[in-house]
């Protein structure tokens, strides 16, 4: 087995590079086969034995070798995200989002977890909406989490389902618990049920027997109860060291229409309830959810165990935060209706509007999110991290422009008139052409810095010495020579143009009001070509995302 795994790496990493060494893979060694270590002398012995003889290979021989092991992708075997029990064709995940506000990176987090993981095994991802709380739900949330969804790149597999299509459903396995004894009508006030919890004592209602608890059921079902006059409960254990088992609520009584399905039902289930049942009862065979809830596991099965339902796989995994971002609904929508934001598509928002309009390309996201693998090690990064797997993807097709922030007004005498053409891209034969005479925008912070005398190039253009930098700027043309010294990007005409910055939106927790940076400046002409939603490199600059044309609008992105 040690060997196998040791010949398995070894193969792998001549096929890329050409040969191996027990260096380059004794780590994938340990990590996939963990023993290894407890006796490294004779794992060390034994990876330099099999790399010698991998590397005696011919290519054939290797590439015949190499067919006798299965490779994982290399994302998926990279972000270890091995699933327990899983059959390769059978695993079915789902991703349950409640459609009560704009989908965030953490969601992007959860739908990449279950896509990827039910790729790694040849099956199936779900997509359902957790629909069961109609005072927090619109279709308008529905329809931007499908969107963002798409945007992602995310393909569920089948029909979207509605957990709220299932109402009758739920009432009848309520109605099999009541009947078993397994739950009970509590009408006690929500202060004496949070006390008694706290104290660890059973209530009255708790003892009524089962006929009378289901007339109460009727009851609570046909409007004979106000809000929060009655609630369904799970008979736990009031004494148990998880508190999540002290009697939770299974149903409660929420007098609002719902977004689907309208006035019909006035008893809503809870999430502990709905969850459970309809994961098992749409064949998913692996649930994914985040960390908090691992208190809530022993519920999730004692439900379905009472109803006699099949028991998924139910797997945690950390919740994703940002560094000075409050990733979360319960944050982000008061941000947008205290208008301390400028809507769910601001850019210092991690919503996925926001990372759009930021120039946040979903491959960047995807890389970003599966980096923390299915692991429940909480960290929280930055937004670092995220940028510069974004930096990784725009540079190497990104155009680049000219932007001239805060500029100042400069002649160059005896400055040559003349066209230039300038490539927009290093890799591509694409250019832009101007024809310039002696006006320039410059940089002013730059032009500040130089000293008299001093030489730098008008960046694609030629040199310029500086001949007087106090009051007066003056510059005067010095040779086409390419030499050491600064590179100014330039502009030849006054384009207006402003730049927004998008910075931490809290800091030690608190809003920062100013987290959004705005420079003004000048851009090139050939930018007008392009259209909203383009991403250019301004050189010497950054990453911006053309936000809009009137007024002439870039977001910086990274
Ligand atoms: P929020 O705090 O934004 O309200 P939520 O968990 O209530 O989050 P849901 O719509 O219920 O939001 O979440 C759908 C799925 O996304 C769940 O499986 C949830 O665990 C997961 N999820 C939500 N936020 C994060 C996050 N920050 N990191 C990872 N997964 C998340
Ligand atoms: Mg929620």
């Amino acid at each position: 087995m040690l060997t196998e795994t040791i010949h398995k790496h070894a193969l792998k990493n001549k096929k890329q590079f050409g040969s191996t060494n027990p260096k380059s893979i004794i780590g994938k060694v340990i990590a996939d086969f963990p023993d290894a270590k407890k006796d490294m002398k004779t794992t060390m012995e034994e990876t330099a034995k099999i790399c010698k003889e991998v590397n005696s290979l011919s290519e054939k021989q290797l590439d015949e070798e190499l067919s006798k092991y299965t490779f994982e992708s290399k994302l998926q075997e990279e972000k270890g995200l091995t699933l327990p029990n899983a059959q390769e064709g059978k695993v079915v995940t789902r991703f349950p989002p409640e459609p009560s506000g704009y989908p965030h990176i953490g969601h992007a987090k959860a739908a990449f977890l279950d896509l990827e993981c039910a790729k790694k095994y040849k099956g199936k991802m779900l997509l359902r909406f957790d629909d069961t709380n109609p005072e927090k739900e619109k279709p308008e949330y529905v329809d931007a989490i499908r969107k963002g969804l798409k945007w992602l790149g995310i393909k569920w597999d089948g029909e979207i389902t509605y957990s709220s299509d299932n109402m009758g459903k739920f009432y009848s396995y309520a109605e099999q618990l009541i009947d078993a004894g397994k739950a009970y009508l509590c009408t006690c006030t929500g202060e004496e049920i949070s006390k008694n919890r706290k104290i660890e004592q059973e209530c009255a209602c708790r003892s009524l027997p089962i006929p009378e608890q289901k007339a109460r059921w009727k009851k609570m079902l046909n409007g004979g109860y106000g809000a929060g006059e009655a609630i369904l409960r799970y008979k736990g254990e009031m004494s148990s060291v998880n508190t999540a088992m002290r009697d939770p609520t299974l149903f409660r009584i929420i007098l609002f229409a719902h977004y689907r399905q309208g006035e019909q039902y006035l008893v809503w289930p809870s999430y502990d309830f709905a969850a459970p049942i309809m994961d098992s009862i749409e064949g998913v065979t692996h649930a994914m959810r985040t960390k908090e809830y691992e208190l809530r596991k022993p519920l999730y099965f004692a439900i379905l165990k009472d109803l006699k339902l099949r028991e998924p796989e139910l797997i945690e995994f950390a919740r994703l935060s940002i560094k000075n971002t409050k990733v979360g609904k319960r944050h982000i929508t008061p941000l947008v209706q205290e208008g301390k934001v400028m809507g769910w598509d601001d850019p210092r928002l991690p919503t996925l509007l926001g990372l759009e309009r930021r120039g946040i390309q979903p491959e960047a996201i995807k890389n970003f999110v599966l980096s923390f693998g299915l692991t429940k090690a909480e960290s929280e990064p930055g937004w670092g991290k995220l940028l510069t797997e974004n930096r990784k993807l725009l540079d190497p097709s990104a155009p680049h422009y000219f932007f001239v922030p805060n500029p100042i007004k400069i002649t160059v005498e005896g400055a040559p008139e003349r066209s230039v053409k300038i490539k927009t891209h290093p890799d591509k034969e694409e250019y832009r052409e101007y024809s310039v005479a002696d006006t320039f925008y410059l940089p002013r912070r730059e032009i500040e810095g130089i000293k008299e005398g001093e030489i730098f190039r008008l960046k694609d253009l030629y040199n310029v010495r500086m001949i007087e930098n106090m009051d007066e700027v003056r510059v005067g043309y010095a040779g086409e020579e390419i030499v050491e010294g600064k590179k100014l990007q330039w502009v030849t005409e006054p384009l207006e143009c402003e730049v927004w910055k998008p910075g931490d939106l809290f800091l030690d927790g608190a809003y920062n009001p100013e987290s959004l940076d705005k420079e003004q400046g000048y851009c090139e002409r050939a930018i007008l070509k392009l259209e909203p939603g383009k991403i250019v490199q301004f050189e010497r600059y950054g990453f911006c995302r053309l936000d809009s044309k009137e007024p002439l609008r870039f977001i910086y992105s990274c």
